[in-house]
């Protein structure tokens, strides 16, 4: 490959071109409004990536053949921006989801990043949708950087032509009438991935299998389904887009890195605040056997998820071959709350960041 050196181009946008904001008085609600403007560049083998671009946000052209478009040659990631308690605006953890993107891109036959020129990327685009950013307690900017296989071609092999892009959605609290728990169902039948799967790498094929379930799921009044593992079908996976807690008294467990479950950064985030106040992590295989057990004779004290969109999620209910396990009597548990509390005020500069995850952009 031959070494250009790869130039961000900013298109100048005509005013009259800009919304610059969100219209006053939108309620925000997650990933359906998006920024002025999103950054692209294109991979082809020849150039590397090349033609990286802020420009304005609208659609892609693509062939009808496009590899991704066919064979789910894609990967994701999802980060936030905040505006903190002083007025700057930070990023929290952004080097890691850039790294776990190059790790997804292994997986799925795409081009790696160059980290370092892709996050200043990032975060000029950022300042230049400074004013997308809602203000609101909760509110953030969420980023979604993808990658998808272009080639024209539906003989089916690894695209060569590839587009990375970032959107930004601004979004509102998560939990838009407050921080209520939900109620999760435990998946029988379907599995999301299996091992030697797709199940750690970020793409939407994953999603793609599990759409289903969930919707068979929403229907019964479940906000979540839990995954089980897809070999036993009796190990706890993971839930939804989010990495699950368990609380014992004063120790977690969650289900160990095991190659088909998502590395949450946020799951990881919650194992190194645990160590901070010596609470005890246990990751391990999580049967489902074991787990409702204990849920009955209330060993288990307080079930969360945790992910990027709602930081924390509590669980309140859990249910399995037809039995409805309740969790922490349906409220909201006393350790859930403190992690929620104590991450969310890291990112918003509340609390101190004893471990270096915020970055001011500007
Ligand atoms: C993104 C995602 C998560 C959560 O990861 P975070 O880095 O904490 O946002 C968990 N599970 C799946 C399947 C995901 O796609």
């Amino acid at each position: 490959m031959t070494a250009i050196k790869l130039a961000l181009s900013i298109e100048q946008i005509p005013t009259t071109e800009l919304r610059g904001g969100v219209v006053p008085g939108t309620k925000l609600k997650f990933g359906e409004i998006f920024t002025d403007r999103m950054f692209i560049m294109r991979f082809t083998p020849q150039t590397g990536w090349t033609e990286a671009a802020i420009k304005k946000y609208g659609n892609l052209s693509l062939s009808p053949a496009a590899v991704v478009l066919h064979y789910a040659q894609e990967i994701f990631e999802g980060l936030k921006a905040y505006i903190r308690v002083d007025g700057s605006v930070g990023l929290f953890r952004a080097r890691d989801n850039f790294e776990r993107m190059n790790a997804s891109a292994e997986r799925m036959c795409l081009p790696k990043l160059d980290i370092d020129f892709t996050l200043d990327a990032l975060r000029q685009l950022v300042t230049l949708e400074k004013n997308w950013i809602p203000q609101e307690t909760g509110a953030s900017l969420y980023i979604r950087p993808t990658m998808i296989g272009v080639d024209p071609y539906v003989g089916l092999r690894s695209a060569e032509e590839v587009l990375f892009y970032i959107i930004l959605s601004p979004v509102g609290m998560y939990y838009a009438d407050g921080f209520k728990p939900i109620k999760i169902m435990v998946e029988e039948q379907y599995v999301r991935a299996v091992r030697g799967g797709l199940g750690a790498a970020k793409t939407g094929a994953n999603y793609a299998a599990s759409l289903y379930p969930s919707v068979q799921a929403a229907k019964k009044g479940f906000a979540q389904v839990l995954w089980l593992d897809g070999v036993a079908q009796r190990y706890i996976e993971e839930v939804g887009s989010m990495n699950l807690f368990f609380c014992y008294g004063n120790k977690l467990v969650t289900s160990k890195l095991n190659g088909s479950i998502l590395q949450g950064i946020t799951r990881d985030s919650i194992i190194k605040i645990a160590k901070l106040w010596n609470i005890e992590v246990e990751e391990r295989q999580v049967d489902i056997n074991e787990l409702v057990k204990d849920l009955a004779s209330g060993k288990v004290t307080e079930v969360f998820g945790s992910g990027t969109a709602a930081v924390v999620s509590p669980v309140g209910l859990l249910q399995y071959k037809g039995t409805d396990y309740k969790v922490a009597q349906g409220e909201v548990g006393e350790l859930t709350l403190k992690f929620y509390n104590y991450l969310t005020g890291i990112q918003y500069g509340k609390e101190k960041d004893p471990f270096g995850w915020t970055e001011i952009v500007c």
